[in-house]
């Protein structure tokens, strides 16, 4: 297998002038750097993205926030709100990784090679219009790649499984896809952080009740939940929604060292992830794949980085996790998310 990376360094022309905001270019460009020095590198093709097609953002988003996104972004550098920068190369550059995500989920269902977009800036906290499902900001990002990917599948008539294992809920993505029946949306993150959503009874509305599924964490999970979760949740659900393509958002900062949050998530989780990835396209049991960068800030997220490429490409072993179950309320509300999920799958066969 070889992996496909779409990377532009044009993504480094968003940045902080000042260097204190913790999404910053040297997230990607180090997280490369490491790749390079792997053995991963041989089986690695570096792909430039298409040049961004403006409408793509359109595909999820109102035409009031693109055109408020592009109105900011002309103003140079500023912050939107408390915790998000935009500056001149804002608009282009998150056009650019939205084109790539829409076309990259539509090569590699084509092909049946996976590929991961060096995205920046961050996707999955922007809903339709902006700040999501009452978050207080848009927490870094500005245009939600997952669900423009997402919707490029199901358009094409594909059932999508999004995987989102950054640290944080992915309020944005969820939102744009609630009522959506044809992504399932299994979120697991920490709760009582940013944005403060994701309960385990958030599980998407109307015919897509049972479609979303959220896994909060209490602070200090590690790679022993994760191990569970992968086992008791993400790979049933998988059996009984039988998507054809997996997007994973992969977030990195749920590792111990990462600045922003409190688990305690080593390389092995990443690994762990990425070669489930590889295993289901080695097996046929999906179409394609598209990894999504997603947050990480601190030395651990480069290391997880290459811990998850390493691992989907079967170049480092899958780690041997025990499993450790999560808080009570979630263990329990698990069968019964199932059933839902169950009908909502039967509806739309
Ligand atoms: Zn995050």
């Amino acid at each position: 297998m070889r992996l496909k990376i779409i990377y532009d360094q044009r993504h480094s022309l968003h940045r902080d002038p000042y260097g204190r905001h913790p999404e910053d270019p040297r997230r990607v460009e180090e997280g490369l750097a490491a790749l390079r020095a792997s053995e991963a590198w041989g089986y690695i093709d570096l792909v430039n993205p298409p040049e961004p097609d403006y409408s793509a953002a359109l595909m999820v988003h109102d035409e009031e926030y693109v055109d408020r996104i592009k109105r900011e972004s002309s103003l140079g550098f500023h912050y939107i709100d408390p915790d998000t920068y935009v500056n001149e190369y804002t608009f282009e550059i998150a056009s650019i990784f939205a084109t790539a995500a829409r076309e990259a989920a539509l090569s590699s269902i084509a092909s049946g090679e996976p590929y991961f977009i060096m995205s920046r800036p961050g996707g999955h906290h922007a809903g339709r219009r902006g700040r999501a499902m009452g978050a207080p900001t848009l927490g870094f990002c500005i245009f939600d790649y997952t669900s423009i990917a997402a919707k490029a599948l199901f358009d094409n008539g594909y059932r999508v499984m999004i995987l989102d294992i950054d640290a944080h809920h992915g309020n944005g993505s969820q939102e744009i896809l609630w009522l959506e029946p044809r992504a399932l949306h299994i979120d697991i993150h920490q709760t009582g952080i940013y944005p403060g959503t994701g309960g385990i009874w958030s599980i998407g509305g109307g015919v897509a009740r049972g479609t979303k599924i959220n896994i909060p964490l209490e602070r200090g999970s590690g790679d022993s939940v994760y191990s569970w979760i992968l086992s008791h949740v993400i790979e049933p659900a998988r059996k009984i929604y039988e998507p054809d393509f997996l997007i994973v958002f992969a977030g990195f900062d749920a590792h111990m060292e990462d600045p922003l949050t409190g688990l305690e998530v080593t390389e092995d989780t990443y690994a762990m992830f990425g070669s489930y990835v590889g295993r289901l396209l080695e097996r046929g049991e999906i179409a394609g794949s598209l990894s999504i960068l997603g947050g990480g800030y601190g030395e651990g997220a480069i290391t997880s980085f290459v811990a998850y490429v390493e691992a989907m490409l079967g170049i480092r072993e899958q780690p041997v996790i025990g499993e450790e179950e999560p808080s009570p309320g979630v263990v329990s509300a698990i069968p019964g998310i199932m059933d839902l999920l169950r009908d909502a799958a039967t509806r739309i066969k």
